[in-house]
Protein backbone atom coordinates (compact mmCIF):
# COMPACT_ATOMS: atom_id res chain seq x y z
CA UNK A 1 0.00 0.00 0.00
CA UNK A 2 1.16 3.93 -0.26
CA UNK A 3 2.02 6.03 1.47
CA UNK A 4 0.31 8.47 -0.17
CA UNK A 5 -3.16 9.59 -0.36
CA UNK A 6 -4.20 9.12 -3.80
CA UNK A 7 -6.93 11.47 -5.86
CA UNK A 8 -8.34 7.93 -7.19
CA UNK A 9 -10.08 8.03 -3.76
CA UNK A 10 -11.45 11.07 -3.62
CA UNK A 11 -14.49 12.35 -4.28
CA UNK A 12 -13.07 15.76 -6.65
CA UNK A 13 -11.35 13.51 -9.50
CA UNK A 14 -13.30 12.06 -12.37
CA UNK A 15 -12.25 9.93 -14.63
CA UNK A 16 -11.48 10.54 -18.52
CA UNK A 17 -13.58 7.62 -20.56
CA UNK A 18 -11.39 5.44 -21.80
CA UNK A 19 -8.48 6.09 -19.81
CA UNK A 20 -6.89 5.94 -16.41
CA UNK A 21 -6.44 9.51 -15.79
CA UNK A 22 -8.61 11.79 -14.68
CA UNK A 23 -9.03 15.69 -13.86
CA UNK A 24 -9.81 17.17 -10.30
CA UNK A 25 -12.77 19.33 -9.87
CA UNK A 26 -11.38 21.88 -7.43
CA UNK A 27 -8.98 22.71 -10.47
CA UNK A 28 -10.11 21.64 -13.87
CA UNK A 29 -13.27 22.07 -15.52
CA UNK A 30 -13.62 19.89 -18.94
CA UNK A 31 -16.23 22.31 -19.74
CA UNK A 32 -14.39 25.10 -19.49
CA UNK A 33 -11.02 24.65 -20.98
CA UNK A 34 -9.80 25.66 -24.45
CA UNK A 35 -9.93 22.84 -26.15
CA UNK A 36 -5.79 22.62 -26.53
CA UNK A 37 -5.59 21.74 -23.01
CA UNK A 38 -7.81 18.75 -23.41
CA UNK A 39 -6.16 17.89 -26.55
CA UNK A 40 -2.62 17.88 -24.97
CA UNK A 41 -3.78 16.38 -21.72
CA UNK A 42 -5.02 13.18 -24.52
CA UNK A 43 -1.64 13.17 -25.96
CA UNK A 44 0.07 12.97 -22.30
CA UNK A 45 2.53 16.08 -22.70
CA UNK A 46 2.28 19.94 -22.38
CA UNK A 47 5.71 20.30 -20.71
CA UNK A 48 7.11 23.81 -20.08
CA UNK A 49 3.59 25.21 -19.74
CA UNK A 50 1.50 26.14 -17.22
CA UNK A 51 -0.75 23.87 -15.72
CA UNK A 52 -3.76 23.87 -17.45
CA UNK A 53 -6.00 25.21 -14.05
CA UNK A 54 -9.69 26.56 -15.17
CA UNK A 55 -11.34 27.42 -12.03
CA UNK A 56 -10.23 29.93 -9.31
CA UNK A 57 -8.92 27.06 -6.48
CA UNK A 58 -10.10 27.20 -3.04
CA UNK A 59 -8.15 30.05 -1.25
CA UNK A 60 -6.67 27.44 1.41
CA UNK A 61 -5.73 24.99 -0.66
CA UNK A 62 -2.29 23.07 -0.40
CA UNK A 63 -1.63 20.48 -2.96
CA UNK A 64 1.49 18.67 -3.88
CA UNK A 65 1.99 16.00 -6.94
CA UNK A 66 4.96 14.18 -8.21
CA UNK A 67 5.03 13.38 -11.69
CA UNK A 68 6.37 10.12 -13.91
CA UNK A 69 6.78 9.42 -17.22
CA UNK A 70 3.24 8.87 -18.49
CA UNK A 71 1.63 10.41 -15.33
CA UNK A 72 -0.32 13.13 -17.78
CA UNK A 73 -0.98 16.33 -16.89
CA UNK A 74 -2.42 17.74 -13.59
CA UNK A 75 -5.06 18.95 -13.05
CA UNK A 76 -6.36 17.96 -15.68
CA UNK A 77 -5.46 14.81 -17.15
CA UNK A 78 -3.48 12.75 -14.94
CA UNK A 79 -2.71 9.75 -13.13
CA UNK A 80 -4.25 10.06 -9.43
CA UNK A 81 -1.13 8.43 -8.18
CA UNK A 82 0.90 11.27 -8.31
CA UNK A 83 -0.84 12.84 -5.34
CA UNK A 84 1.70 13.62 -2.54
CA UNK A 85 -0.71 15.62 -0.26
CA UNK A 86 -3.66 17.63 -0.42
CA UNK A 87 -5.65 19.23 1.97
CA UNK A 88 -8.77 19.11 0.13
CA UNK A 89 -9.33 15.06 -0.04
CA UNK A 90 -12.86 14.20 0.73
CA UNK A 91 -13.12 10.28 0.51
CA UNK A 92 -15.44 8.67 -1.87
CA UNK A 93 -18.26 7.16 -0.04
CA UNK A 94 -17.20 9.48 3.25
CA UNK A 95 -13.49 7.28 3.69
S1 LIG B 1 -7.08 14.81 -3.46
FE1 LIG B 1 -6.94 17.02 -3.86
S2 LIG B 1 -6.00 17.20 -5.89
FE2 LIG B 1 -6.74 15.10 -5.67
S3 LIG B 1 -8.80 15.11 -6.59
FE3 LIG B 1 -9.03 15.45 -4.37
S4 LIG B 1 -9.09 17.67 -4.13
FE4 LIG B 1 -8.23 17.25 -6.15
Amino acid sequence: MSDYPSCYLCTHFHERPGSCHGFCDLLYDPKEALPVFEILGMLGGRSGLAPAVTKEPPSDMKVEVTHWPGCGNFPNFYDGNILRSCNKFEGKGGR
